[in-house]
């Protein structure tokens, strides 16, 4: 897969379109992850090496924010169009595989669930998101058996999660996926189609939840690295 390199994170140059078709070879044959950064996880990934790795290990890096495609322009090696992670997750819901939802408050993720059952989707178990012990969690998603296991823990811990238990799970893929139960579940709101077509989502979050508004200031760093770097 053609790769954009971003302050050393290896973004996949893929449409949405084609993230859903190179997913659906990723079943049946071994554990594959897909992560979704945006400018502030490639800002944590400056500063820890481990998570760059880990980033840089998965099968596919999705440019989740649109800091992330100005970012490509900028270094002249343009990717196609921003893959919203969680429209990247709502395509896969479409796909007819079963999923095992990790993370989330506890009624959170059991609303995202019933929800989505009621739209048909095959959830074959859940968990919240506020853990001690890996093992107890690890065996129900075993006994569970899904296609896709959502880990929607927060960056950089839910990458992380994956990187450190991906031999011990039996799924095929993992989706590391944010705030995905949260909206999923109807208590948080995306922000409406003209703001995400403007590139403005960020802000939209920001000015709707202002415990995110100190996350913004991880873009203009982003940016400043990035145009320094060329
Ligand atoms: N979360 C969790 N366990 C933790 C920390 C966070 O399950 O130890 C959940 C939190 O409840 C929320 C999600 O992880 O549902 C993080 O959402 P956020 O909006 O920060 O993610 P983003 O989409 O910005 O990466």
């Amino acid at each position: 897969m053609d790769k954009c390199d971003i302050l050393g994170v290896k973004i996949s140059r893929v449409t949405m379109e084609e993230a859903v078709s190179n997913a659906g070879g990723f079943f049946g044959g071994g554990v594959h992850t897909v992560y979704t950064p945006n400018p502030e996880i490639i800002m944590l990934a400056q500063k820890d090496e481990e998570y760059k790795k880990i980033l840089n290990d998965a099968d596919m890096l999705l440019a989740d924010g649109i800091g992330v495609v100005i970012g490509s322009r900028i270094i002249k090696n343009p990717l196609p169009e921003r893959v919203a992670g969680f429209d990247f997750v709502c395509r896969m819901l479409e796909g007819g595989y079963s999923f095992y939802l990790l993370g989330a408050k506890p009624d959170v993720v059991q609303l995202a669930a019933e929800k989505l059952i009621n739209k048909g989707v095959n959830v074959v178990g859940l968990h919240h998101g506020y853990f001690e012990d890996d093992t107890e969690v690890i065996k129900d998603i075993n006994e569970k058996e899904p296609d896709i296991l959502l880990v929607c823990l927060g960056a950089p811990k839910q990458e992380k999660w994956i990187a450190k238990n991906k031999d011990k799970l039996k799924v095929s893929l993992c989706i590391a996926a944010g705030g995905t139960l949260d909206v999923l579940s109807g208590k948080v709101i995306r922000a409406p189609l003209f703001i995400r077509r403007i590139g403005l989502e960020w802000l939209y979050r920001a000015l709707s939840d202002p415990s995110r508004i100190a996350r913004l200031g991880a873009i203009p760093g982003f940016l400043f690295k990035v145009i320094r770097s060329v």
